[in-house]
């Protein structure tokens, strides 16, 4: 544990059992290390663990093994009320019966603080979300958004160590949802609160995190920030779940690697990160930008389909049996019409070995 960590999360292993009488394990052996002040992003598709850690450390699920500690503090036997942690999840869970400011001030009561700091700090909160002239509604009179701004203030009022967000955004359209994680990213940079998200959406993963720790079937995979673990993905679920990539099968030999279709990966085209490759079969990631395609009559590539979008041209190219994946943009797009040949290369430094 470092002296900066706000939280410390040590070989966490949760099970659940299943009504056929097996057991499912939720969290695999999770350790993660989450800085003080960050912006944590926990990414992840459906099923794989995530609300299942976001409980463990608000403490409404107890781990079966494994540590927590919650600014040096070890949490795992503390009550749930007694750690400074709030979480807001996707259903706003507001009191209906309630105005915004009572909603906001209940917490707050709950910890009998005098009633003139309680005003203060729901006025204060009310102002961060900018909310100020709504605290007399009740939820009911609010929009979807405006609701999720109040659960925000709620917790936030509460002043928590950590606040933990559970797809908080995902019942918004697209449009508020953009809105959002910026306001977000805003609310954590001027409360300086650490912040730990949890989304299944990449792009969301992308755009708000300090760090990103990806979640594969009740492990954690990667830990990074957001370019690093887009650039050098460490697994094939991490190349295919971030962004797009083409996964190439190959074999490594002597340390040269071919990939039936393309011959010898020149040396130059594989990223200096990647440690040799030992003897066997190896899958080598792309990213569809990285891609290099050369008009070439000899060539061993074949455009199949060739679209427009965004200013971009989208390409697909078949080598072999293998379908790639081609983002070009910029001059010499127009020689890719459909059924051209090509030699397909990567840009140097853009291949990557990935764990199968
Ligand atoms: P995520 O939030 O990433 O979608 P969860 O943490 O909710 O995933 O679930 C992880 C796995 O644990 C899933 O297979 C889920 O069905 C299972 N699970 C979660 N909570 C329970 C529970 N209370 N009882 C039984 N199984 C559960
Ligand atoms: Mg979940």
């Amino acid at each position: 544990m470092s002296a900066e960590s706000a939280l410390s999360i040590r070989e966490v292993t949760k099970t659940f059992p299943t009504p056929e009488g097996g057991e499912v394990r939720a969290l695999d052996s999770v350790s993660l290390e989450v800085a003080d002040g960050s912006f944590t992003v926990l990414l992840g598709p459906s099923g794989c663990g995530k609300t299942t850690l976001l409980r463990c450390i608000a403490g409404l699920e107890s781990p079966d093994s494994g540590e927590i500690d919650l600014k040096g503090q070890r949490i795992d036997d503390v009550p749930v009320w007694k750690r400074r942690v709030n979480t807001v999840f996707q259903s706003y869970a507001l009191f209906p019966h309630m105005t915004v400011a009572q909603n906001i001030a209940f917490g707050l009561e709950m910890d009998k603080l005098p009633k003139a700091q309680i005003q203060q700090k729901v006025g204060a909160a009310l102002e961060m979300v900018r909310l100020s002239d709504l605290g007399a509604r009740r939820p009911s009179q609010l929009s979807g958004g405006q609701q999720q701004r109040v659960a925000l203030a709620r917790a936030l009022a509460k002043e928590p160590e950590v606040l933990l967000l559970d797809e908080p955004l995902s019942a918004l359209d697209l449009k508020l949802r953009r809105g959002m994680q910026m306001e977000l990213k805003r609310l954590q940079r001027e409360t300086s609160i650490t912040f730990v998200l949890v989304t299944h959406d990449q792009d969301e993963a992308m755009s708000m995190g300090d760090l990103v720790a990806v979640f594969d079937s009740g492990r954690i995979v990667q830990v990074g920030p957001p370019r690093e673990v887009y650039l050098s993905p460490r697994t094939r679920f991490v190349a295919d779940f971030i962004g797009e990539a083409n996964l190439l099968e190959g074999a490594a030999a002597g340390g040269r690697i071919d990939i039936p279709g393309f011959g010898d990966v020149a040396d130059e085209a594989m990223s200096a990160g990647s440690a040799p490759p030992q003897d066997g079969p190896v899958i080598v990631a792309v990213r569809p930008e990285n891609v290099v395609l050369r008009p070439d009559p000899t060539g061993n590539g074949t455009i199949v389909d060739a679209t427009f979008i965004g200013g971009d041209l989208h390409v697909e190219v078949a080598v072999g049996d293998t379908l790639l994946s081609v983002r070009q943009g910029g001059p010499g797009s127009e020689a890719l019409a459909v059924g051209a040949l090509v030699r397909v290369g990567f840009a140097p430094g853009s291949a990557r070995i990935v764990e199968p």
